[in-house]
C-alpha cells in the first residue's frame, strides 16, 4: 500500500510538470505532431523500401544498371519471409523450368505432368546460381533454417558488391510526397526520424505500405490474406523446430488418431502443440527428413486482419 501510495503522487507529479501531457488530455482521441525540419539522409536515384527477396532483386537489379541505390528494412537483416521469416526451401531457389514433382503419402517423389516452374532468368537467376554455389562449397545442409540464414547471407554479399546501401532497423514511415507523386521516404530508427530522397521509389514492403500512405487504392479482400492464399505476404512467423522425433510412435498416432488429432491442436497445450507441429510439417512437406531422431519443423505464422479502410480515409476496395 505504502509503495502504491508513492507511485500516485510521483505519477501526479510527473503530469503537473508536463504541460503537453496536459494538451493531450483536454482533446481526446488526438495530440498534435508539431512539425520539424527532416534531415535528408540519402538522396538517391532508386530508394526500395523493404528488404524481403522482392525488395534485394530490385536494388541488385537497380544498381546493377548504375543507379544509386538505398535499400531499408526493419527489421536487422534482410530476406524477409525468406530469410529471418525462415520460409527458405521452395522453388524459388532452383534455376530452370522442370516438372513440378510432389511427394505421395508414402515420402516417394511422384513428377506432377500438369505444371511446370517457369524458367527464371535475370537477376533472380544469378541469385539461385549463386545459393547453390554456396551450399555446394560450404556443404550446407538442405533445411529451412539453413537455407533461410543462407539466403539472408549471400543476398548480404550481393548488395554490398553491387555497392547498395542497406539501412537495417529501420522502418519506413510515410512516402514524401510532391503533389501525387512520391519523391522518397521518411525514415525512423534509432538516430530518429530522416528523409530519403529518390528519383524512383519501390514499395517492396509485401503490404503496399508507402502506396497505400500515399493515397493509392488498395485492393483488400474481404477474408484475411491467408485464407484467400496460404503464400501470401502476412509478416515474418514463428518457426519451432521439434527434435528427436520418435518418428514410428509419430506415424502410429497419425494413423490412430488421423484427422481428429488435428483438430485438437491448442497453442497452450505445449506437449500436443509438438504433436501437431510434426504432422503439419509432414502435410505440408516440411519435415526436414524421417530419420529417426531428427528434426521436423513447422512455421506459426500469426495472420494480420488489418482494417486498413478504418485507416486511410476509406480507399481500401473490398473484394
Ligand atoms: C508458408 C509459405 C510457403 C511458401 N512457399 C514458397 C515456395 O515454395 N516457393 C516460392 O517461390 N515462394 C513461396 N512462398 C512465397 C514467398 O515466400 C513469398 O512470396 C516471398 O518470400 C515474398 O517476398 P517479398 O519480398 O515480396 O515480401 P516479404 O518477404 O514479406 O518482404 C517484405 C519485407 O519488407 C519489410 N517491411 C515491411 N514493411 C516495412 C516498412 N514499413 N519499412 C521497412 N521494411 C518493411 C519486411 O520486414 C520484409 O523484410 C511461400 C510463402 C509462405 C507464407
Amino acid at each position: 500500500m505504502r509503495h502504491g501510495k508513492q507511485f500516485r503522487v510521483t505519477g501526479w507529479a510527473l503530469l503537473l510538470s508536463c504541460p503537453s501531457l496536459l494538451v493531450a488530455q483536454a482533446q481526446p482521441g488526438y495530440v498534435t505532431e508539431p512539425s520539424k525540419r527532416i534531415p535528408i539522409v540519402y538522396d538517391a536515384d532508386v530508394v526500395v523500401a523493404g528488404a524481403g527477396i522482392s525488395g534485394i532483386m530490385a536494388a541488385l537489379a537497380a544498381a546493377k544498371h548504375g543507379a544509386k541505390t538505398v535499400l531499408i528494412e526493419r527489421y536487422s537483416s534482410v530476406g524477409g519471409v525468406s530469410g529471418p521469416g525462415l520460409n527458405a526451401g521452395g522453388g524459388n531457389q532452383q534455376p530452370g523450368p522442370r516438372p513440378m514433382v510432389m511427394e505421395d503419402k508414402n515420402g516417394v517423389s511422384v513428377p506432377k505432368d500438369i505444371s511446370i516452374y517457369p524458367d527464371i532468368a535475370g537477376m533472380t537467376k544469378l541469385f539461385a546460381q549463386r545459393l547453390i554455389q554456396l551450399k555446394k562449397e560450404k556443404n550446407i545442409a538442405s533445411h529451412r533454417l539453413a537455407a533461410s540464414h543462407s539466403i539472408n547471407y549471400l543476398a548480404t554479399i550481393m548488395l554490398q558488391e553491387a555497392s547498395v546501401e542497406v539501412l537495417v532497423s529501420t522502418l519506413v514511415t510515410d512516402p514524401i510526397m510532391d503533389g501525387n507523386t512520391v519523391k522518397g521516404v521518411f525514415i525512423e530508427n534509432k538516430s530518429g526520424r530522416g528523409a530519403v530522397r529518390a528519383k524512383v521509389v519501390i514499395d517492396a514492403t509485401g503490404e503496399a505500405d508507402v502506396a497505400r500512405r500515399a493515397g493509392a487504392t488498395i485492393i483488400q479482400p474481404k477474408d484475411s490474406y491467408q485464407m484467400v492464399d496460404a503464400h501470401s505476404p502476412n509478416g515474418i512467423g514463428l518457426f519451432a523446430y521439434v527434435g528427436g522425433v520418435d518418428w514410428k510412435l509419430y506415424l502410429e498416432a497419425i494413423a490412430k488418431n488421423g484427422k481428429d488429432f488435428e483438430g485438437k491442436f491448442s497453442p497452450r497445450d505445449v506437449e500436443k502443440f509438438a504433436q501437431i507441429a510434426v504432422s503439419k510439417s509432414s502435410e505440408n512437406n516440411t519435415v526436414l527428413s524421417q530419420q529417426e531422431g531428427d528434426i521436423g519443423s513447422v512455421k506459426i505464422q500469426v495472420v494480420r486482419v488489418n482494417d486498413y479502410s478504418r485507416h486511410d480515409g476509406g480507399k481500401a476496395e473490398d473484394r
